[in-house]
């Protein structure tokens, strides 16, 4: 046994509780002047997600 089985980053939405791997192509991926980059819940698009890295 080497290493603990890697868990993957996961990016989790706080609105609805939807959970995909970080960067997934789930995720709807927002360009926002000013902001830069966010991501944004397919399921309730919300932008309150948490990204797991
Ligand atoms: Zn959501």
């Amino acid at each position: 046994m080497a290493l603990e089985s890697p868990t993957p980053q996961q990016s989790r939405c706080l609105n609805c509780g939807f959970e995909a791997p970080g960067g997934d192509d789930e995720w709807i991926r927002l360009e926002v002047p000013g902001l830069g980059r966010m991501t944004q819940c397919p399921s309730c698009e919300s932008t309150n997600v948490i990204t797991g890295r």
